[in-house]
């Protein structure tokens, strides 16, 4: 037996669902509420563009107000508007998104990609916090008639004549007191709209403030003040990412950082992401200045699906080596309501992720071919971001390791292909295998430095916080070539040299000095050589093998604790 059908939705059932769960976070309803009202906004400044709408387009800022007496939030617009058979249309009908409609029929016409919505799900994210939500709109085609649509929650609502005498759309929530109550609330709403609107692209209103102006002089010809009422605008609706940056100036990046970061130490330098294809991607990636003590401030990164902000959570948008960047990003291809694990699966996220690699890497390269005394007095800064991201991401290594920087104890710098060149001839074992030599704590191995430097070799300084994990990588991934810590092992012995050097010392001599310090030193992990040294260098050298120098190097370190060490 076999049987077709079509599966049914009990709308009674789906309702509360969509009411409840759709968002875990009920304070997101003004954000959707808002957004709507920006919709209807772009889209009568769109077809007045095309000639479609030719009425007077007037002060179209949203107005968000509240009522506590009367217990209800009020989101306002001049937009389109929506006639009685509009709202049937495009409120009634759950899911059906009346933004890609309109984006669908216009675009060929304009810029479509003003529109926010989406998925024709976000006007019912109002009940999540009102028990009854009223629509009150008159629609800019000339002639309609105004039209109320009520509805408490349930299944049924109820269609009448509207009182709305111009043009555009009040959303009227009465706000359930039981459970959210808190949002009638001048400071937790303020508080919403500068999260999630700041940079809407209409100006939104709430409420007035105070600001003091000018007013003409006093008797003594000094200027007077009066305070007046001013219309608080939330938002700044041309946030500097959607400017061009070639009419963007140092400063205009370096303000827009402090507007993001109040307080904040300037950043090191920035990348104004720019695609149209195959996805759309604005934003601006600082290079904070990171402290010694390297505190990750990670999730500093904001993101915005056309410019509503969405989550400083991009754990999954950014790779996680540039999760110390700041700034913003800004994808219309980044799903709005969704969780997380979606977002991790995304492909639109992916493309996202190594998009982002590569522009930072072009970045840092151009930086580098630019100016590279420049870029050497900074290294200190970036070398962190780059050796983390070198640790962490394999595409990054590879374009990386023509601008990572290798510093001696003597503070020059050396791509690793110039220190390859440096090192190659003097600097091998007997295996032909190259030998680095690094000082982790170079004050302390001073004198061993001062020892292998007399005999022409070069020494690395690794003392930042990654370089433990970072000798391992470069010795993994380079050819025929070992990090050994300048006290590890016996220099001369890691490096094959021609000509021996006579010792000042018998042998009978080396060997009682050797058993001396043994006894004293008494640690069966160190090894004491007495050398075959000149008379100014160190007659006696107490080494650790390189492995149990790195063990401590790493526990030091807290184990590698920020990092996931493959190797
Ligand atoms: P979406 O915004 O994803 O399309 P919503 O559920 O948020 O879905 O809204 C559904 C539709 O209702 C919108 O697409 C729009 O056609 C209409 N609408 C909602 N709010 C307004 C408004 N303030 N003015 C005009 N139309 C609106
Ligand atoms: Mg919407």
């Amino acid at each position: 037996m076999q049987e077709k059908g079509n599966i049914s939705i009990h709308t009674e059932n789906i309702f509360p669902i969509i009411k409840k769960f759709l968002y875990s976070d009920h304070e997101i309803f003004l954000r959707e509420l808002v957004s709507n009202a920006v919709d209807a906004t772009q889209k009568l400044k769109q077809l007045a563009g095309i000639g479609e709408f030719k009425g007077e387009l007037g002060d179209l800022k949203v107005e968000v107000s509240f009522d506590k007496e009367a217990k209800i939030i009020t989101i306002s617009d001049r937009g389109i508007g929506m006639t009685a058979d509009d709202i049937k249309k495009y409120i009634n009908q759950i899911a059906f998104s009346g933004a890609t409609e309109f984006v669908e029929k216009y675009k060929d016409k304009g810029d479509e990609q003003q529109i926010i919505g989406h998925f024709g799900l976000g006007f019912y994210s109002a009940f999540m916090v009102a028990e009854k939500v009223e629509i009150n709109s008159l629609s800019h085609v000339e002639g309609s008639q105004p039209a109320r649509w009520i509805c408490d929650g349930s299944t049924e609502f109820e269609i009448t004549a509207g009182d709305r005498t111009e043009r555009g759309t009040d959303i009227i929530l009465h706000v359930n007191t039981e459970d959210s109550e808190e949002f009638l609330n001048e400071s937790r709403l303020q508080g919403i709209l500068d999260k999630y609107c700041k940079f809407l692209p209409v100006a939104v209103k709430f409420g007035e403030r105070d600001e003091r102006v000018e007013d003409g002089k006093d008797d003594e010809d000094k200027p007077k003040y009066k305070t007046v009422k001013k219309d608080n605008i939330v938002n700044n609706p041309v946030p500097l990412w959607t400017k061009s940056p070639a009419d963007l100036t140092d400063e205009d990046y370096l303000s827009f950082y402090r507007e993001l970061y109040p307080f904040s130490e300037e950043p090191l330098f920035w990348i104004h992401l720019n695609v149209d294809y195959p996805f759309n991607l604005t934003g601006i990636l600082y290079f904070p200045k990171v402290k010694k003590d390297i505190e990750l401030q990670k999730n500093k990164i904001q993101l915005y699906s056309r410019q509503v902000f969405i989550t400083d959570e991009v754990k999954d948008v950014v790779p996680e080596f540039l999760m110390l960047l700041h700034g913003v990003i800004d994808s219309p291809d980044i799903p709005l309501n969704v969780s997380r694990s979606f977002l991790q699966a995304d492909s639109n996220v992916k493309k996202i992720n190594s998009y982002i690699t590569k522009k930072v890497a072009d970045k840092l390269s151009d930086l580098y071919k630019k100016d590279r005394k420049e870029y050497e007095t900074k290294w200190s800064d970036i070398g962190l971001f780059v050796k983390y991201g070198m640790l962490s991401d394999e595409k990054f290594y590879d374009k990386a390791k023509d601008f990572a920087l290798l510093e001696n104890v003597d503070g020059q710098y050396f791509t690793f292909d110039e220190y390859k060149t440096k090192t190659e001839t003097l600097q091998k074992d007997k295996d032909g295998n190259i030998i680095y030599l690094y000082a982790t704590e170079p004050a302390k191995q001073h004198a061993f430095i001062q020892s292998v430097k007399k005999k022409s070799y070069d020494v690395l300084k690794m003392d930042g916080p990654l370089d433990s994990h970072f000798i391992g990588t470069l010795e993994h991934k380079m050819d025929k070539t070992q990090l050994k810590r300048v006290d590890a092992d016996t220099v001369d012995k890691l490096i094959d040299k021609d000509e021996k050097i006579e010792s000042v010392l018998s042998d009978s001599d080396k060997e009682k000095a050797k058993e001396l310090f043994e006894k004293s030193i008494n640690d069966k992990n160190s090894t004491v050589s007495v050398e075959s040294l000149a008379a100014d260098e160190m007659p006696v050298i107490v080494t650790m093998p390189e492995f149990m120098r790195r063990m401590k190097d790493m526990q030091r370190n807290g184990g590698g604790g920020m990092m996931m060490m493959g190797d």
